[in-house]
C-alpha cells in the first residue's frame, strides 16, 4: 500500500489469484496444491481466509483464469462479447476461457484448464515413439509436451537421447537443464529450438481443438516459455500456426496474441475479476 500511497481503507473489494488447483471459491485441493506443498495447505480456504484478515471481501480466480481474463480485457475491454482462449505456458500450462465477459469456470472450478486436454500429439513430427505423461496420469494431454515439467520429465530425456553430447546432457541434472532451455532455444540452438517448436505445435493442436468448439476471436499465448525477445514470440507463434491442421476459410484469420504484460497478467486479471464482482454484488 505504501508504494501506491493508499490505506486499507480506500480498498473495496480484493482480487486474488493463486496456483491450483483449488475450487472455484479459493479451497486448495485436499491432495495438495503445486505451490503450496506444506500438508497444511491441502483443503485450506485461501480465499475466506484472507477476507477474514483483511475485513474485505475476496474474489478468487486460479492463476490460469486470471492471466486469461486479463489478456481478454486488454483486447476487447470490459463491455464486449467477444470469446478468448489463452494458454498459458509455466512450470505446468495454465489458461481459461472467457466469453462474454465471464470467466468459464465450470461447476467445480476447473472449466478451462487446457493443460489437461488431451492432443493428437502423434501427428507432432520429429517426436516418434515419444509417450508424453503428465503429472494428472494422462498420457498426451497439453502439459505433457507443452510446459517446464514436460521439458523437464519428457521432452530433455527424449531429445538428449539423439544429441548426447549436448551441452544440457553433460550438466546431468534435468530439473537445471530443463530451465535453461529457453535461453539457448532464444540463441538458435538446434536441439533447444526443437523442444520449442514441438511445443508450439502442441499448442497448435489444442488450440485447433478450441477454435472447432468455441469459434473464438482470439487466441492468446503467455507464460514463461515467451518471456523472450520479440523476435522468438514471432517465431513461436508462427510455430503454433504452423502446427495448426488447415482451418477452415471462415476460421483461418482468428489471431494468435502474446499475453500483455507478462507474468503480472495474472494479478492484473484478479483485479479485473473484483471490480466485476464488486460491481454486480453493488459494492462499487
Ligand atoms: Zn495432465
Amino acid at each position: 500500500m505504501k508504494t501506491i500511497g493508499g490505506t486499507l481503507d480506500d480498498i473495496t473489494v480484493v482480487g486474488l489469484d493463486t496456483p491450483g488447483p483449488a475450487s472455484s471459491t479459493g479451497v486448495f485441493s485436499a491432495k495438495g496444491s503445486t505451490n503450496f506443498v506444506h500438508p497444511d495447505w491441502a483443503g485450506f480456504d485461501i480465499r475466506d481466509n484472507l477476507a477474514r484478515k483483511l475485513g474485505k471481501p475476496v474474489t478468487y480466480l486460479n492463476d490460469g483464469n486470471a492471466g486469461a481474463l486479463w489478456g481478454h480485457f486488454v483486447l476487447f475491454g470490459a463491455k464486449s462479447p467477444a470469446t478468448s482462449v489463452s494458454a498459458i505456458v509455466g512450470t505446468g500450462l495454465g489458461g481459461g476461457i472467457i466469453t462474454e465477459g465471464l470467466v468459464i469456470k465450470g461447476r467445480k472450478g476447473f472449466g478451462g484448464e487446457g493443460g489437461h486436454v488431451l492432443i493428437p500429439y502423434q501427428s507432432i513430427r520429429g517426436i516418434e515413439g515419444l509417450h508424453p505423461e503428465c503429472n494428472c496420469g494422462r498420457t498426451g494431454d497439453l502439459e505433457s509436451l507443452c510446459s517446464l515439467t514436460a521439458i523437464e520429465k519428457n521432452l530433455l530425456p527424449y531429445f538428449l537421447s539423439m544429441y548426447p553430447d549436448h551441452q544440457l546432457a553433460k550438466l546431468g541434472d534435468l530439473r537445471k537443464a530443463a530451465k535453461l532451455v529457453r535461453g539457448l532455444a532464444e540463441d538458435g540452438d538446434p536441439m533447444c529450438k526443437d523442444i520449442f517448436r514441438v511445443q508450439a505445435h502442441a499448442l497448435g493442436l489444442f488450440f485447433d481443438e478450441m477454435v472447432n468448439t468455441f469459434d473464438p476471436d482470439a487466441l492468446i499465448v503467455g507464460g514463461g516459455a515467451i518471456e523472450t525477445k520479440p523476435e522468438f514470440q514471432k517465431w513461436f507463434v508462427e510455430e503454433i500456426h504452423n502446427g495448426m491442421p488447415a482451418q477452415r476459410v471462415e476460421q483461418a484469420d482468428i489471431p494468435i496474441h502474446i499475453m500483455p504484460n507478462g507474468d503480472t497478467a495474472g494479478a492484473r486479471g484478479a483485479a479485473i475479476e473484483a471490480l466485476v464482482v464488486g460491481r454486480q454484488g453493488g459494492l462499487m
